[in-house]
């Protein structure tokens, strides 16, 4: 009986551990073990917080201290970490709104394209269409990009990445927008970490591309 219950109470831990650990590879905050790689996959995530929180529900009552503790623990990590990389995706999604609405293209054909429609002629009635530039949003009252010291901004990303620095990557770097490499590089606790993110995406690659040398 006392045996039959602490080989219980090891399988218990293990499988919390394993569901643990698969959780924490979908947060794409370890690699896969198989691939070396990060393979985030939020929704996934999901799914496997609720299935160690199902097994909590379904074994309450039944638990030792530390049996209860461990779970409680596991659900609580993940479930901040799950909120975190969620926000994260909100965050980017949006960035990618307002690049498409900063384009020189027709807005209704960069919008038909947005939903996966193909637009083949510019609809010649939109603001791009009519005054030729692109929309600005939120940055009319900005100060100028050319105040900034562009080596001094990225100096921290270019010590570990590679060099030349790709422009998008510095440019995602700048504006805060997340990316699995700059993750790699744990760019967001580097001082310039989204310092540009009130410009427009198109202004930042174009002051990049200018400096980026
Ligand atoms: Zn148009």
């Amino acid at each position: 009986m006392e045996e039959q219950h602490n080989k219980n109470a090891q399988l218990f831990f293990g499988i919390i551990s394993s569901l643990g650990s698969q959780a924490w590879m979908q947060l794409g905050k370890i690699k896969n073990p198989m691939t070396d790689k990060i393979e985030r996959d939020i929704p996934g995530a999901t799914i496997t917080i609720d299935m160690i929180s199902m097994l909590k529900d379904k074994t309450e009552g039944n638990l030792s201290e530390e049996e209860k503790s461990f779970i409680d623990h596991t659900i609580k990590d993940l479930q901040m970490n799950y909120i975190v990389e969620k926000e994260k995706k909100d965050v980017a999604r949006l960035h990618a709104m307002i690049e498409l609405f900063e384009t020189d293209l027709c807005l209704a054909k960069s919008l038909s394209a947005y939903f996966g429609e193909e637009l083949d002629y510019n609809c010649q009635r939109c603001s791009v269409c009519i005054e030729k530039e692109p929309v600005k949003l939120l940055s009319s009252d900005l100060p100028s990009l050319d105040m900034l010291d562009f080596h001094d901004l990225v100096q921290q990303l270019t010590d570990i990445a590679e060099s030349p620095l790709p422009v998008a990557l510095v440019t995602r770097f700048l504006c805060g927008i997340p990316s699995p490499r700059l993750f790699e590089y744990k760019a967001r606790q580097m001082a310039s970490f989204s310092r540009l993110e009130a410009y427009p995406y198109k202004t930042v690659e174009k002051w990049v591309q200018l400096h980026n040398k």
